[in-house]
């Protein structure tokens, strides 16, 4: 129902929307305008890790709002100290930058592994990513990116960017020259529909980047804070990457994103890197609320337990309606529907107030909160089953 209150046509229409408001969200539920309520496995692109407006993160961000909004980035704030010192203790990495969106942490990532080159390598700037991979929407993460439909667009790309393919070192191996710096990947690619490297394949790629003085960059936007059952995906596999990049969960629905480094890697100088909101304390603040509940053991471990259960559900939904594979990690999961028929389910669960993503055609993703209940996976695959039983029927008949 498209309402007239609402301006539709002042924003630039870069995507297909539903015409639909969002006016209120809490936990895993979201309302539009008109009082429908949805229940939301999407929860903002994997970035509400606690759910929609946690009352933590709110009342962080009012308590910070009435205190100090930003002093510029050319001072210290509390926050992102504090913050900064908390990611470190976390994880094993020992500086942090922070961003505004992902693509930004990315962007700073790629210009360190290149200031590493020209100090430490010779100039050599190359950084080896992956078909299939995701790491952003500004011209050099676009370049990055292994995205088919990104090929044609805004032409020249930025160079340097050779792609190898996952799960395959010896395609890795055969991009490695002189010119080389670094490798990048995402752990579970999720954009291109959750492909997760093998640990079997990241301890491979420590061990071939450590042999070549190569840098290794995880880029950790989906898969890092809780979403994969782990504070950070490497620790699954028992690696310390050189770079990391955090985004989407870390802010908890604010704008926050990071990149975190190893001290080695570390070789920024004054005026290499910087920006105007980096760090701003509001968003750190957000960030500080999210990080204390997120990398408590016992909220993990009972993400751990609605992943197993998410995944157990949907394999027997799976086999009930002869679809394929589950795949993915923690509560970073995708159905494989064996067939292009991923548009029309997600349009009809958004009618039935089910809110759901397809990253493919033939694919669904499924992101909830980490806080997530037994109870709303459980209302979530009914009402899957009921659409997958229409969508069927209609297949059949057709
Ligand atoms: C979402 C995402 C990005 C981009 O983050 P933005 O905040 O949208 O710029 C980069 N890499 C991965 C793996 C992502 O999932």
């Amino acid at each position: 129902m498209i309402n007239a209150t609402y301006p539709f046509d002042a924003l630039m229409d870069i995507t297909a929307r539903p015409p639909v408001v969002f006016v209120r969200g809490k936990g895993s539920f979201l309302w539009d305008d008109d009082g429908k309520r949805y229940l939301d496995f999407v929860q903002g692109w994997a970035v509400n890790c606690l759910g929609h407006s946690p009352p933590v993160v709110a009342e962080a961000l009012a308590a910070q709002a009435k205190l100090l909004l930003t002093p510029s980035p050319a001072f210290y704030n509390a926050p992102s100290l504090k913050l900064a010192k908390a990611l470190v203790d976390h994880s094993c990495f020992d500086r942090v930058f922070f961003t505004n969106s992902g693509a930004e942490a990315n962007e700073g990532a790629i210009k360190l592994a290149r200031k590493y080159g020209a100090l430490h390598r010779s100039g050599a700037h190359e950084i080896i990513t992956f078909e299939g991979g995701f790491h952003g929407r500004t011209l050099a993460t676009m370049s990055a990116s292994g995205k088919k439909a990104f090929e044609p667009l805004f032409e020249p790309k930025v160079s340097g960017f050779p792609k190898a393919r996952l799960n395959d070192l010896a395609s890795v191996k055969g991009l490695i020259n002189d010119k080389t710096i670094a490798v990048m990947l995402e752990p579970i690619q999720g954009e291109a529909g959750v492909w997760p490297a093998t640990d079997h394949f990241l301890r491979e790629l420590r061990t071939l980047t450590r042999e070549h003085g190569l840098l290794l960059i995880l880029d950790e936007i989906q898969t890092g804070m809780g979403r994969t059952g782990k504070l950070f995906h490497y620790q699954h596999a028992g690696i310390e990457p050189d770079i990391m990049t955090l985004g989407k969960g870390i802010g908890g629905g604010v704008p926050l994103a990071a990149m975190l480094a190893t001290e080695a890697a570390c070789c920024f100088e004054h005026g290499d890197q910087g920006g105007t909101f980096n760090g701003n304390p509001l968003m750190c603040a957000a960030g500080l609320a999210v990080l204390q509940q997120v990398a408590d053991p016992d909220f993990l471990k009972s993400a751990v337990d609605s992943g197993l259960y998410l995944e157990s559900e949907l394999q027997r939904m799976s086999a009930r309606h002869g679809l394929g594979e589950v795949r993915g990690r923690g509560l970073l999961v995708a159905l494989d529907l064996r067939h292009p028929i991923a548009a029309p389910i997600v349009a009809q669960a958004f009618d039935d107030g089910i809110l759901l993503n397809a990253p493919q055609p033939d694919a669904l993703r499924f992101m909830p909160a980490l806080n997530v209940t037994r109870e709303q996976i459980a209302g979530m695959i009914d009402a899957l089953d009921a659409v997958l039983t229409r969508i069927g029927a209609a297949r059949r008949v057709a």
